[in-house]
């Protein structure tokens, strides 16, 4: 189970948050605002809705920086078949049961959603970071 990031817990679910992984593509405040609203401190309230809609929207999340587990220890299934979706700025969303090997070497990173860098800029290898977006705007 990825307990990675800061945990938000309602009695229902415990929604877990690594910042280093959101690239703000903001399925979450779109879709769920009473509960993720960055004005707010804590910007999660996972209290404001049913464990289910909370857990619907976080599987929304592209990067995979929200991550849930429900009261009774369930969490998310990884999706099959494996998808790998290409965007034309680069970025390869991915979703399924992965094991991300980092260059750097070290423990295999068990995730079910992923968005990876494929340009080689990002400052969170294998993750995008939405870096290039610097080098679209800077012409490089
Ligand atoms: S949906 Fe995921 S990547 Fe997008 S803003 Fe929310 S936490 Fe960040």
């Amino acid at each position: 189970m990825d307990t990675r990031g800061k945990a938000y817990t309602s009695p229902e679910i415990t929604v877990y948050f690594d910042g280093t992984r959101c690239i703000h593509a903001a399925e979450c405040v779109r879709g769920l605002p009473s509960v993720f609203d960055r004005d707010k401190r804590p910007w999660v309230q996972a209290s404001n809705a049913p464990a289910e809609q909370v857990a619907g929207i976080v599987r929304r999340c592209p990067s995979g920086a929200l991550r849930y587990v429900l009261a009774d220890q369930t969490t998310e299934t990884p999706e099959t078949p494996t998808t790998l979706r290409q965007f034309a700025d680069g970025r390869l969303e991915v979703r399924g049961d992965l094991r991300i090997i980092p260059a750097a070497g070290g423990e295999a990173i068990q995730v079910a959603r992923a968005t990876l860098c494929t340009c080689g800029l990002s400052r969170n290898l294998p993750f995008c970071d939405n870096r290039h977006q610097t080098r679209t705007e800077s012409g490089s």
